[in-house]
């Protein structure tokens, strides 16, 4: 089968289903416009010197309930790229040695375009390309848009309209996250602290994770409603009041940190999906993603491999 596919984003969902369809027979061209593997599930590499921090700044760990998904995660297991978090709970799973692993993983059979940001999908079903800045790739006999809902509507507007509708009615939580270290941990911290706001929902110690190297490296995950209420703040200015609001959750002074960084995740939760994903033959065009099926990196995995499907069968 020679039929070419382009696949956008390389986030789990797209890379379900680049997985799928490769070991059926496609070929896949994949773009991400990230510089590496993750999309949300990405980790964070920060240097001080000769030390070296790693944060996985998006999802912090996944559960794994759906059969398919937990075949995958024992596959994953065995090769050594996820391991459970038990500081997370009995059902907390993360990629080894970082959450971005099994990803990376993922990605290398189909070699991933990073840095390209697709700007638009044109030419017509069966011979689609895909534009970015200076280039222009395909043709493509389909195509998987497999990205947040917002960013999925506009580059879904002009052909299939009905899917941009549904995409724009899909509104994602933003979520500020601050990425701290230590010279030197501080004792008695708990390494996840589950919060119920106003600043902050999620305290964690990253370096508690399994197989995990570097520094120390906690992330704080503020609220849905601080963040939206202060989207438009510095990342500099955004870092101080959630590390305040760490420091007024604890019983003893933190120390200064040597690293102390935010990061805006403007698309991070999605709402409950219903459709799992949609593909429409005639268009051959796919959509994919955690907003069609939960927020959850479970989910997205899922819709990715329930797309894949959906073409096959088509
Ligand atoms: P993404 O991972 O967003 O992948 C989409 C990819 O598309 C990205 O790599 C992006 O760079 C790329 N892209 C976007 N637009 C373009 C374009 N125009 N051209 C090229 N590339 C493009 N889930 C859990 O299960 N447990 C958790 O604890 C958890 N915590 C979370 C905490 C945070 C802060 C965040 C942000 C997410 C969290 N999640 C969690 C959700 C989970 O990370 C997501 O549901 C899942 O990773 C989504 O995968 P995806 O493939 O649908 O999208």
């Amino acid at each position: 089968m020679s039929q070419r596919i382009g696949i956008i984003g390389a986030g789990i969902s797209g890379l379900a289903a680049a997985q799928r369809l490769i070991a059926t027979g496609y070929a896949v061209d994949i773009f991400d416009k990230g510089r590496g593997p993750g999309g949300r599930m990405s980790t964070r590499r920060e240097r001080i010197d000769d030390a070296t921090y790693l944060f996985d700044h998006g999802a912090q760990y996944f559960t794994v309930r759906d059969p398919r998904f937990v075949s995958q995660v024992d596959a994953w297991t065995h090769e050594g790229l996820a391991a459970r978090w038990p500081d997370a709970g009995p059902d907390a799973f993360v990629g080894t040695p970082m959450m971005c692993s099994p990803l990376a993983a993922l990605c290398e059979p189909f070699g991933v375009r990073f840095a390209t940001r697709i700007e638009g999908i044109i030419g017509a079903p069966g011979a689609w390309h895909l534009t970015a800045e200076n280039e222009t790739f395909g043709p493509y006999a389909q195509v998987i848009v497999a990205i947040p809902s917002e960013q999925a509507a506009s580059l879904l507007a002009s052909w299939a309209p009905d899917f941009a509708q549904l995409a724009l009615k899909n509104v994602s939580q933003p979520c500020w996250t601050t990425m701290v270290s230590f010279e030197e941990d501080p004792r008695d911290l708990a390494p996840v602290m589950r919060v119920q706001g106003p600043v902050l929902a999620w305290v964690a110690n990253n370096a508690s994770k399994p197989d995990r190297s570097g520094g120390s490296a906690w992330v704080l995950q503020a609220t849905p409603d601080w963040t939206a209420a202060y989207i438009d703040l510095s990342r500099e200015d955004a870092a101080a009041p959630m590390f305040a609001a760490w420091q007024a959750l604890v019983s003893h002074p933190l120390p200064q940190p040597v690293l102390l960084k935010a990061h805006l995740w403007r698309y991070a939760r999605t709402g409950e999906g219903v459709d799992g994903c949609i593909y429409d033959k005639a268009l051959c065009l796919g959509v994919c993603g955690d907003w069609l099926k939960g927020p959850r990196v479970e989910a997205a995995w899922l819709s990715g491999l329930e797309l894949a499907e959906a073409l096959l069968a088509a």
